[in-house]
């Protein structure tokens, strides 16, 4: 972790869950007080803003007990996994600021190991080969209430299970037509314990053992084991895999290797997007969004092209903390922490998304004047910076009215505003267009003594209004972004499938802006709040000269308002 924040877990004194099983597992000297986790993805998409819990909490685990985490690419099925794949989440786990070092590990390097482990358990005969199809597997298997249907082949020897499964492993046999299954119990209240199969045959090339194999192991057969070779003490995962501990453990059990100790904790959900990568990887191919690192995506790629910072989302992960009940966390929680951290680092500049233009009548044509603007009056060693303010500026539509509702207090006729870090300016006269009776131009005149935007003499003014030079001004494009979905929950929905539930307001792309000449030198990525509109990052599709922003968050920081609210109950 580059901060220094207290990564601890512990909120209110005491640890939360998984903390409290490490450290009594320190205490008593298990696996010689040994911390190894690791962070498992399946190469089948791209990475999620769950999966950044998922990865904050076994990286942060090793580094707050000076422990190891593991990246392991669980690459078991050849038919979903690609090399973009690994490369997009090499880099994400990378950009939140983590390190495997060295220990860049594949399942599929151990499918030799795999397939041992697999004949030590058919010589034991706790593993046979079945000849069921996957359909008779699944009709026999049972249900909650009711016990399942023993294979017929169930009590085959060990002898032909062997000779089946090196011809299967041989290429002798299609697709589908034998499996390896562990011999447990067809009677078990848990499902998984039902014969689990643990081999299927599948004739296809894999991206990094080509053809060397056609039998691919189940996620329950290589996972655990996986984790024992590896030496991983916590196996922490999501809590749908409750119910397939007791297999972990059977098979570690039966195969006498070292025992990782699986720990589920609650996965994250976030309002208002979903969280699965086959169901991003479906907005993707059917275009309901420009690609993976769309800005409105919840992968990792998009809320970084939108402009998150790897801080804010680890601070975020602790924050969230872990749990073994699943829940919604809000999404302001997120753009709070977001605020949090750009509020501090950010420079502030200046943009007008509606440009209207303002002429100073009384401000001499031709001059230009270079004015100090402080970069972020949070911190000072941000330093300042000039800019330029000329006869005609642009302001924003949103801030004038000709006839000002109550409490509208910026410019109008007659008004007096002040021009952030520039001079108070009186609207004289409103200039309109004759046939459509469009606000074309405002006339404005402005108070000399007044440079800097104060006053002497300490008059109010009705507001302090952001704005560029007209002459000067950088020609860009702005994309604000809204919820992905219209509802909280998109799968939870009675009707309809969640793609039904997309927002159609989504993107919202503005490509008459203007902003302050300072941003001519900003490159992709780079992040600025513009005064009194929110936190923007520049684009990758920003070309010379005209550079695009994405709007990160707004302004707005309703996950304060409620903090505020429950601290006043
Ligand atoms: P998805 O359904 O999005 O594909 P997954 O669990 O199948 O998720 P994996 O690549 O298998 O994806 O996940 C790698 C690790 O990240 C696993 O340990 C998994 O438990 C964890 N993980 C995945 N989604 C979340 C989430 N929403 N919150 C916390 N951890 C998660
Ligand atoms: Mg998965």
């Amino acid at each position: 972790m580059k901060d220094n924040r207290d990564n601890t877990g512990r909120e209110g004194g005491s640890l939360d869950f998984i903390r409290t099983i490490i450290e009594e597992d320190i205490r008593s000297h298990k696996n010689d007080g040994r911390v190894h986790t690791r962070f498992p993805p399946e190469p089948n998409g791209y990475l999620h803003i769950g999966h950044a819990k998922s990865i904050c909490l076994n990286f942060g685990l090793a580094l707050q007990y000076n422990g190891l985490c593991n990246l392991r690419f669980d690459d078991t099925n050849p038919t979903k996994e690609e090399q973009e794949y690994i490369d997009s989440i090499k880099r994400d786990v990378r950009w939140l600021g983590f390190d495997w070092e060295d220990r860049e590990y594949y399942a599929s390097d151990y499918f030799e190991q795999l397939y041992e482990y697999a004949v030590k358990l058919i010589q034991k005969g706790k593993a046979f080969v079945c000849d069921l199809t996957a359909d008779e597997i699944r009709e026999t298997r049972g249900t909650l209430t009711e016990p399942g249907k023993d294979s017929p082949y169930r009590d085959r020897s060990s002898e032909e299970s062997l000779d089946l499964f090196e011809r299967m492993r041989k290429g002798e046999f299609p697709d589908g037509s034998r499996t390896l299954r562990a011999k447990i119990d067809m009677a078990s209240g848990n499902l998984n314990l039902r014969d689990p199969v643990m081999y299927r045959i599948l004739h296809a090339a894999h991206p990094r053992t080509g053809d060397a194999w056609c039998i691919y192991p189940m996620y329950d057969w290589a996972h655990g084991q996986s984790d024992s070779i590896e030496g991983i003490t916590h196996s922490i995962c999501t809590l749908e895999f409750e119910d397939h501990r007791p297999l972990y453990d059977w098979f570690i059990r039966e195969l006498e290797i070292f025992p990782s100790r699986q720990i589920e904790f609650a996965r994250l959900n976030l309002n208002y997007t979903v969280m699965s990568k086959r169901r991003l990887l479906q907005l993707v191919n059917e275009g309901f969004v420009h690609g993976w690192d769309d800005p409105r995506m919840p992968s990792i790629s998009g809320i970084r092209r939108r402009g998150y910072t790897p801080e804010s989302i680890r601070d975020f992960c602790d924050r969230i903390g872990v749990a073994k009940r699943d829940s919604m966390v809000d999404i302001v929680l997120l753009e709070h922490c977001l605020r949090e951290d750009l509020n501090r680092r950010a420079q502030r500049v200046m943009a007008v998304l509606h440009p209207l233009k303002v002429i100073i009548t009384d401000y001499p044509e031709g001059k230009v004047e270079m004015l100090d603007a402080v970069n972020n009056p949070e911190d000072e060693s941000m330093g300042t910076r000039q800019i330029p303010f000329s006869r005609e500026i642009f302001i924003d539509q949103d801030d004038f009215r000709e006839d000002p509702p109550k409490k509208f207090f910026r410019l109008a006729p007659g008004r007096e505003v002040r021009l952030k870090h520039g001079y108070y300016i009186t609207c004289n006269e409103v200039i309109k267009d004759e046939a459509t009776g469009e606000i074309t131009e405002l006339h404005c005149t402005y108070d000399p003594e007044t440079r800097g935007g104060w006053s002497e003499d300490g008059r109010r003014v009705m507001g302090t209004l952001h704005w560029v030079s007209a002459a000067h001004a950088l020609d860009a494009e702005v994309r604000l972004y809204d919820h992905l979905f219209t509802v909280e929950n998109p799968l939870d929905q009675t009707e309809g499938d969640f793609k039904d539930y997309i927002n159609p307001d989504s993107l919202e792309i503005l490509s008459d802006c203007l902003v302050e000449p300072s941003l001519a030198k900003a490159e992709p990525g780079d992040r600025f709040q513009f005064l009194r509109q929110g936190y923007f990052c520049v684009d990758p599709d920003s070309t010379d000269g005209r550079p695009v922003f994405n709007r990160t968050v707004t302004l707005r920081d309703t996950w304060a308002k409620i903090e505020k609210k429950l601290q006043q109950k």
